[in-house]
């Protein structure tokens, strides 16, 4: 259970500010999707939430934890990015099961987990190959089986269909919101793509130029343009 709120986020790179105070909430178990125009800092707002880049001002919280100075994997979240970020000496299995072994995670836990997840992504006669051997569709689940294995409360996606033929992309997107239901997570979700907003967003954060235009229902977005 994770709702995120964002309280007056700003960032500057230098004396360059590129994200001018941002405030948004997001509900427990709701799909919000980031869009607007390249450069406008939907990834660098979506990075803040992981903690992969620091704030420069105000306020992140991932339930009731003010998460500014907690590391990526104190958040309770995981990350899906455009380019899988797999490791290519490792299969499939391993690649999942990675963070979990780090993490210290007992092995039959890490089997269990990883075997569900498989499961529930139609990945199991995949398991020992490697990345390579892989289609694009496929690479994109192992990405997204590694951060169920997690078991995050929140789902971040940074363009993670960006790579995909249109075919995929589309029935890709059915399966990340029909997971995203399925496991009852809070997911935020960066894309470019107005129709893919609108098709996966309960409500959308429409950016421009480090400010947020608009947040609504994709419907009340459109009707108010
Ligand atoms: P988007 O994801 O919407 O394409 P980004 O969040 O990647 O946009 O970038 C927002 C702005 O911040 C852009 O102007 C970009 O050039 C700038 N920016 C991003 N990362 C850095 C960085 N590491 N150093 C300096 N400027 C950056
Ligand atoms: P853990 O130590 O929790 O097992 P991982 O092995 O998955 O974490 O992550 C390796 C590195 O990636 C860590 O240094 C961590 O800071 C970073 N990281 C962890 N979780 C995420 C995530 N969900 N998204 C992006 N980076 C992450």
């Amino acid at each position: 259970m994770a709702d995120i709120t964002l309280k007056d986020i700003r960032k500057s790179y230098g004396r360059t500010e590129v994200i001018h105070g941002i405030d948004a909430h997001v509900e427990d178990g709701e799909f919000i999707v980031i869009v607007g125009p390249s450069g406008c800092g939907k990834s660098t707002l979506l990075r803040m939430v992981a903690g992969l880049e620091t704030v420069t001002g105000g306020e992140v919280s991932i339930g009731d934890r003010v998460v500014n100075d907690l590391e990526p994997r104190e958040r309770d979240i995981a990350m899906v990015f455009q380019n899988y970020a797999l490791y290519p000496h490792m299969s499939v299995f391993d690649n999942m099961a990675y963070g979990l072994k780090i993490a210290n995670v007992p092995k039959e836990e890490i089997r269990a987990r990883v075997t569900e997840a498989a499961r529930m992504l139609e990945l199991e006669p995949y398991l020992d190959r490697k990345p390579r051997q892989l289609s694009g569709g496929q690479r994109q689940r192992v990405a997204m089986g590694r951060a169920i294995v997690r078991k995050p409360a929140v789902f971040l996606f940074d363009e993670p269909l960006s790579n995909l033929d249109a075919k995929l992309r589309v029935q890709m997107r059915l399966e990340i919101k029909a997971l995203q239901r399925r496991l009852g997570v809070t997911a935020v979700y960066v894309t470019h793509d107005q129709v893919e907003a609108m098709t996966l967003a309960d409500r959308m954060i429409v950016m421009n130029a480090g400010v947020a235009e608009q947040i609504g229902a994709p419907l009340e977005v459109y009707a108010n343009p």
